[in-house]
C-alpha cells in the first residue's frame, strides 16, 4: 500500500468549513471550485502522483474519470468525516488508463470498512506492512496480520495486473535496467508507478 504523507487542512478548505452555522453545513462533494481544486492539488502532492493503494501513477489530465477523492472511510457510513481532510486521499478508478471500470482500489473498496481490522494509509508505517514477492505478488510482512489481509482482499491489490507490473518493476531494478533515480528526481513533485515498492526493495524510504 502507497499511503500518504498527510498534511494539516489546506487554508481555502479550512476557511470553507469554517462557514458552518445554522444555515448551512459542509456536504461532499465540495460545492466551490476553489476548494475542490486546492484538496486535489494538495492530496497529489501528499500521495507523491500516486494512487493511494496501489502507487500506480495517476493521470493527472484525468481527474474523475481515471482517479477519484477517496473517503477512506466510506461517505455512507461515516457522514461526519465526508469533508474531513485527514479522511480524503486520491484513488485510480472508476476507469482504467483503457476506459474500461476499474477492477482494484477504491472503485471496488466501494463502501466496505472494517474499523478493527485495516491498514490506515500513512506513509511508510502502511507499506512496512506488505512485502511484495520478486513475482510481484504481495502479503502480509507478519502472515497472520488481518488487517493487512483485509486490504487485499477488499482492494483487489493482488489483482493479476498490479502482480505483473510489480513483478516486472522488480525485474528492471535487479536487473539494473532502472534505479531509484527513475522513480523520484529530487526536484520532481511526483513520483513514478510503484516508486513505494522499488523504494522498500532497496531499503529506502520515498521522500
Ligand atoms: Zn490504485
Amino acid at each position: 500500500m502507497k499511503g500518504s504523507r498527510k498534511g494539516p487542512t489546506p487554508p481555502k478548505l479550512l476557511a470553507w468549513l469554517n462557514k458552518a452555522g445554522p444555515d448551512w453545513q459542509p456536504d461532499y462533494p465540495f460545492d466551490s471550485s476553489e476548494v475542490r481544486d486546492e484538496v486535489r492539488s494538495g492530496l497529489l502532492a501528499e500521495q507523491r502522483g500516486l494512487c493511494v493503494y496501489c502507487g500506480r501513477r495517476l493521470d493527472l489530465a484525468r481527474a474523475g474519470e481515471t482517479y477519484h477523492v477517496e473517503h477512506f472511510r466510506p461517505r455512507r457510513h461515516y457522514k461526519p468525516l465526508s469533508t474531513t481532510y485527514a479522511n480524503l486521499f486520491l484513488s485510480c478508478g472508476q476507469k482504467d488508463e483503457h476506459g474500461k471500470p476499474s477492477k482494484t482500489c477504491g472503485a471496488v473498496k466501494a463502501d466496505w470498512f472494517d474499523e478493527d481490522q485495516h491498514v490506515a494509509p500513512d506513509y511508510p508505517q502502511c507499506t512496512h506492512r506488505f512485502r511484495f514477492m520478486l513475482s510481484g505478488k504481495i502479503e502480509p510482512q507478519v502472515a497472520d496480520d488481518v488487517g493487512a489481509l483485509n486490504m487485499i482482499k477488499n482492494l483487489r491489490l493482488d489483482h493479476p495486473e498490479l502482480n505483473k507490473d510489480r513483478g516486472d518493476v522488480l525485474m528492471m531494478i535487479d536487473g539494473g535496467d532502472l534505479d531509484e533515480t527513475d522513480f523520484w528526481e529530487p526536484e520532481g513533485r511526483f513520483a513514478q508507478n510503484y516508486a513505494h515498492l522499488v523504494f522498500q526493495h532497496l531499503g529506502k524510504l520515498l521522500p
